[in-house]
């Protein structure tokens, strides 16, 4: 399993770089990676199990973070009362549209990459519609929005070797536009 010391940082080449896509079937290694990686997210999110690891709670893991150029990614996105609003392993996944209405976190963004805290609005669309492979190579298509459509989006972009501060505004981090859905 993937513990804090695992995690690549800020600086990494990896980070930068367009991931590579994953071919199907998945090797062994490309299955432990989906497996390891989505764990990290489920053990991340419960105190108990956490004591342990002292992981830093996500909701998203790609798998540049973990030092692996390839198109994938885990996203665990729980909703207010610990039910799962999203789980899955995007596999080589893309957006295929997207909605004219901006959204932003109230709070900003993190990433388990990033370990200082960067302020300011990540302006992305409210809704998108993902296309991706699931870990049986089966294709699908999902419509999101709001919280889980940031997160995939925040994953997503991992994989084009984007990364969250890139989409802040320098001079004015806290602009956005008046009909942007602001996600408590
Ligand atoms: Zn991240």
């Amino acid at each position: 399993m993937y513990l804090m010391k695992d995690i690549t940082r800020d600086g990494a080449k990896v980070l930068r770089e367009r991931a590579k896509p994953v071919t199907f079937p998945l090797s062994d290694e490309d299955k432990k990676l989906a497996h390891d990686m989505m764990a990290y997210l489920v053990i991340s999110q419960d105190e108990e199990q956490n004591e342990k690891y002292h992981l830093r709670p996500g909701v998203g893991l790609a798998a540049p973070q973990v030092g692996q150029s390839k198109a994938m990614a885990a996203v665990l996105v729980p909703g207010e009362n610990n039910e799962i609003l999203f789980k899955e392993v995007l596999i080589n996944p893309r957006i295929i549209s997207n909605s004219v209405q901006h959204a932003a976190l109230a709070e900003g963004e993190g990433c388990l990459s990033v370990d200082k805290d960067i302020p300011g609005y990540v302006v992305r669309a409210d809704r998108i519609t993902i296309a991706y492979q699931n870990e049986a190579g089966e294709h699908k298509k999902v419509r999101l929005k709001n919280y889980p459509a940031i997160v995939c989006q925040h994953e997503i972009d991992h994989l084009n070797g984007v990364l969250f501060y890139d989409h802040i505004n320098k001079e004015h981090p806290f602009s956005i536009d008046p009909n942007a859905v602001l996600i408590h």
